[in-house]
């Protein structure tokens, strides 16, 4: 009886995969190709088909089967793709649908409403339609329900099994030692020569370059493409066609090919999800930490490593042989690692990073919480730059109107960006520690044992566990942030000579 019902279940999960996988195809294009001209029958038919796949997951006869399927004796990864499934139905129909199209509304005034203030430095004007989302907000906890504070209920959203108890209790600490780490680096008399870093560099030696460090490290060209975007960014239309998009900065050597091994980090994790759950629930990410633990993996812990330059800078330098005649790897690795508090979040190093998210979610907790009033953000926000960061911030629109999040009603998102650090370096130490010929193989070119130990520890296991529970599988430990301090403190004591 119950293996009838659950090829139903699977059956009905295809389709609504399917229509979903083909908005994904529709919005790349939207990001990569489309002429603007196209904008308007592109939003229509995003919406529609936005509404075709909430009809064709929410109706009856889905509810009834996972009603009956809950009940009967699944074990194992049938009894978890039925309960993963039936925790997105119930989340999916806890809001009513005149509130869902309310807050669609109010997040696209939002975003209409910060693009314009943004432009004009004006925060007064984007204060009305940020009052409304949060107010919304605040509501969309109550439909949804939790326990402790409202902000449980959004952090949900993106990271389900963390409350904002412990992402309070892991952030305190963790934003003190990394601004004690960057006080010392500031007040270190080893910093970086970067100057040749800043020149034209052209497009096409940038793209070059990155296509081989793709190739290196294992993204299959046969299973993805890439294309530029202004925004970089990763989709996946299934688990054999995952696409990442890129943008060659002239001016930013560093920060263009570094994104790129991001979103290719993203795109590797996607890639590895369990094929014999294609088209479910569970062939997908439990979070937005553990996915995040992924890019930041191949960016950071990987890509601004010395046997990483060491591997690649001859082929950086192939491509600039004149600019770059009198350099070597060394110079490489120290300039891809320069640390310097900045307003920018997008733009930070990997020290003073996870500032810049304590830093929102503090207010952002603080907001939704009743505990700070729209009006005084700006100040809230700069007293805070000047707390962790050291800086005056001279303008909102690159101080509390710098991200797009908020504006969209993504609250709640933030703390993901952090976490994902966090859990990167607690796996890479397991990795590392399995693996103890690691860095010779990165430094020889070859980064397989990394790929397979991730593909055996995390991209397999897609949603059959939550984010969390992932790291502690796979390190024996629950999720923590002494890794990562031990890991900058590491590498930044050496380089900076602390
Ligand atoms: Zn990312």
């Amino acid at each position: 009886m119950s293996n009838s019902k659950l090829n139903r279940l699977r059956e009905l999960l295809a389709e609504v995969n399917d229509v979903g996988k083909a908005m994904a195809v529709l919005n790349w294009d939207q990001q990569c190709w489309m002429p603007s001209g196209g904008a308007r029958a592109r939003g229509e038919q995003l919406a529609t088909l936005a509404g075709l796949v909430h009809r064709l997951f929410t109706t009856e006869e889905m509810g009834g089967l996972l009603n009956d399927l809950l009940a009967s004796n699944l074990t194992g990864d049938e009894k978890r793709l039925v309960e993963e499934t039936k925790y997105d139905y119930d989340r999916s129909r806890c809001l009513p649908e005149s509130f869902v199209k309310e807050f669609t509304e109010a997040r696209s005034a939002g975003f209409d409403a910060w693009r314009h203030a943004r432009a004009a430095n004006d925060f007064p004007a984007f204060r009305p339609a940020l009052e409304r989302i949060l107010e919304l907000t605040r509501q969309k906890a109550e439909y949804c329900g939790y326990e402790g504070s409202p902000y449980n209920a959004l952090l949900e959203d993106y990271e389900r099994g963390v409350s904002s108890d412990h992402v309070r209790a892991v952030f305190k600490p963790l934003a003190q030692r990394q601004k004690d780490l960057v006080a010392r680096i500031m007040a270190s008399p080893n910093a970086p020569d970067v100057s040749w870093v800043h020149r034209n560099w052209v497009a096409e030696g940038c793209s070059n370059f990155g296509r081989k460090v793709l190739e290196a490290i294992g993204y299959d060209f046969n299973r993805g493409r890439r294309d530029p975007a202004p925004h970089p960014f990763c989709t996946d239309f299934d688990i054999d066609d995952v696409r990442i998009t890129t943008r060659h900065c002239e001016d930013l050597l560093f920060s263009s090919v570094m994104a790129e091994l991001h979103e290719a980090g993203h795109a590797l994790f996607e890639m590895g999800l369990p094929r014999e759950w294609r088209r479910t629930t569970l062939c997908s990410a439990p979070g937005l930490g553990i996915h995040e633990s992924q890019s930041r993996l191949w960016e950071n812990i990987v890509g601004r490593s010395r046997p990483f330059w060491r591997h690649f800078f001859p082929m950086l330098r192939a491509e600039f042989p004149t600019e770059m005649a009198h350099l070597t790897a060394e110079d490489a690795y120290a300039a891809a690692n320069e640390v310097r508090p900045s307003l920018i979040r997008v733009e930070a190093d990997e020290v003073t990073y996870n500032l810049h998210v304590v830093i929102r979610f503090e207010l952002e907790t603080a907001l939704i919480e009743g505990n700070l009033s729209v009006a005084d953000l700006p100040a809230a926000w700069n007293e805070k730059y000047r707390d962790y960061l050291g800086i005056d911030v001279p303008s909102d629109a690159d101080g509390c109107m710098q991200d797009v999040h908020w504006s969209e009603g993504l609250i709640g998102y933030f703390p993901t960006y952090a976490l994902g650090n966090l859990y990167s370096a607690q796996l890479w130490e397991k990795l590392e520690a399995d693996t103890p010929d690691v860095w010779q193989r990165v430094e020889s070119g070859d980064f397989s044992p990394i790929l397979s130990w991730l593909r055996e520890h995390v991209h397999r296991v897609g949603r059959r566990r939550l984010g969390p529970q992932i790291v502690e599988d796979a390190t024996g430990r629950a999720p923590e942030a002494e890794p990562y301090l031990r890991y900058l403190e590491k590498k930044y004591g050496e380089l900076y000579g602390l």
